[in-house]
């Protein structure tokens, strides 16, 4: 930290969702980090839920699992894959957890007979958690705040802003983001959208300072100038983020917005220089410009929407830019892949990856994906469920158990080759009760992975599974040629499998992808989208 004092930053939303917040407060962070200041973000999600744990990824996509162990949203995911620092419980806080916090004081007597209320009492935890992370040596704290302006959930996070605004106006920014159409019949862009959305937030006592304003096509001066006469903010305060061909383009574009020097101005803090945007820069050439191509197979059942694997897409892109090449990611349905169709929907790719997931549906489709990688040598890696499920189709094809399978999908299997863990059977609750966050590896020398790493024997990886391999039936995998080649050091639970005597064949019982970042691509989806371009 260089400033003497935490500098606080909030970002909202109006007219749509899907902006991408987000990634313009990872975007403004990476800026400020580039200039020297230390720099975290944190989302406020205005849902009832704890946390997104016990959510199905069709409703807000991936969770994303933090080193500490959060199950949080998946702009945590971003935060860290841009600015290359961990985040933690603290950076995610729902409207869930603030009320847990406020009830349970309630219980404890510590509000001495006073009626609690939205405000000030959910008010204060808010401005609480905001504030908690600023005492962690940030000089800024960006706080994203979740949902659209004008919904009725998002209220008290706003009259919270509101509050600290009034509390610590030096110290204080807000950004709001919203959306300019186009119409094409009228050939025009259309700012009515952002002038009521401003109103909306004036109505509830916060003026904007800074409009960022998304929009598919270059906006004209005159269409700033109105924005800004209209709600009150200076020209070179309304910022134009069209849209970009990939997401880590948007912090270089926010750059050339000058984004950051407009924020620096407002808190009178020092323009200091700008360093390592120029690695980032060839990195984005890297995605934009590729020499090679390589098409992947994601085999899962969510793959209707792909940010159900964000961070597996983006780790594959971050490999992607080191090898130099575009990564053709080919979404497979496990619910539609069988026996039958399954040459005809995998014969064009490289590399077959199968995600991680929870529950029975789809399972057969992903133990056929497995199959075929095993059987034609393609490159394959499976993640979580994926492992698992690689592990079931070796037990039913290779060793010869037909009816071998997890408990978790088939509790009386003859063969449970995949487990419950022994901490997880007396577990009667969903939320937060998962095998979670960072845990040791060792690995085996010389196998798939410990090369990956480059001869690393200790790392730590990220989980979220109640599975684990059966190590019962250890001594049969080693045998027929499926060995672990991870464990943990502590438990003896196995973290890595691998087929040796495959091109490369490894399942992995951790998230390598919530660890790969662009300037730190993960080692082993390097090692992966490596094979996958090998002749
Ligand atoms: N359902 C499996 C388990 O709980 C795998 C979880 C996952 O893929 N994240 O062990």
């Amino acid at each position: 930290m260089i400033l003497s004092e935490t500098q606080f930053i909030i970002v909202t939303g109006g007219v749509t969702s899907s902006l991408g917040k987000g990634i313009i407060s990872a975007s403004l962070a990476k800026l400020l980090q580039s200039r020297g200041y230390s720099a975290t973000i944190q989302k406020l999600d205005p849902y009832i839920n704890i946390d997104p744990g016990t959510l199905n990824p069709y409703e807000h996509g991936e969770c994303y699992v933090t080193e500490d162990g959060a199950e949080t949203d998946l702009d945590l995911g971003h935060y860290e894959r841009f600015l290359d620092r961990y985040t933690s419980q603290a950076n995610n806080v729902t409207t869930g957890r603030i009320y847990q916090s406020v009830i349970d004081k309630e219980r404890k007597g510590d509000y001495l007979g006073k009626t609690v209320q939205i405000v000030p009492h959910i008010t204060d935890e808010i401005k609480r958690r905001i504030k908690l992370l600023g005492r962690q040596d940030y000089d800024f704290v960006i706080t994203e705040i979740g949902g659209t302006i004008g919904d009725i959930e998002s209220l008290p996070f706003i009259e919270a802003v509101r509050q600290l605004r009034w509390e610590n106006e030096q110290r204080f920014v807000v950004i709001h983001l919203t959306f300019v159409p186009y119409l094409a019949a009228a050939k025009e862009h259309k700012t009515k959208p952002t002038q009521n959305s401003v109103k909306k937030m004036l109505e509830n006592g916060v003026q904007p300072d800074i409009l960022v304003l998304r929009t598919e096509r270059p906006l004209s001066p005159e269409v700033k100038k109105k924005v800004a006469n209209f709600c009150n903010v200076k020209l070179e305060s309304v910022i134009e983020a069209q849209d970009a061909k990939t997401i880590y383009q948007v912090p270089l574009l926010m750059y050339k917005e000058r984004l950051d020097e407009v924020v620096l101005q407002k808190l009178n803090l020092p323009l200091r220089d700008v360093k390592g945007l120029e690695e980032w820069n060839t990195k984005v050439e890297k995605i934009l410009n590729p020499t090679n191509t390589t098409t992947i197979a994601i085999v899962g059942k969510y793959v209707e929407l792909p940010d159900a694997y964000k961070s597996i897409n983006e780790a594959l892109i971050h490999a992607g830019a080191v090898h130099d090449a575009k990564i053709i990611i080919k979404y497979i349905h496990s619910e539609r892949l069988e026996k039958g169709n399954i040459e005809e929907m995998l014969d064009d790719v490289n590399g077959i990856l199968v995600a991680p997931g929870f529950g029975h549906r789809g399972i057969e489709g992903k133990i056929e994906a497995v199959r075929y990688a095993r059987e034609k040598n393609i490159p394959f890696f499976g993640v979580c469920l994926g492992m698992q499920v690689a592990v079931i189709e070796f037990a039913r094809n290779v060793l010869d158990y037909h009816d071998a399978h997890s408990t978790e999908m088939h509790p009386a299997t003859p063969y449970p080759v995949i487990d419950l863990m022994n901490e997880q059977k007396t577990v009667t609750t969903l939320g937060g009760t998962m095998r979670l966050g960072s845990y040791q590896c060792r690995l085996k020398k010389k196998s798939k992975a410990c090369k990956a790493f480059n001869g690393e024997e200790i790392i730590n990886e990220r989980h979220r599974h109640r599975y684990e391999f059966n190590n019962q039936y250890l001594e049969e995998f080693i045998t027929n040629g499926m060995i672990p080649t991870g464990h943990n050091p502590e438990s003896g639970l196995v973290e890595i499998m691998e087929i040796p005597a495959l091109k490369w064949f490894v399942g992995v019982q951790f998230h390598p992808e919530y660890k790969s970042t662009l300037m730190n691509p993960h080692p082993l989806f390097q090692a992966f989208v490596g094979a996958t371009l090998e002749k």
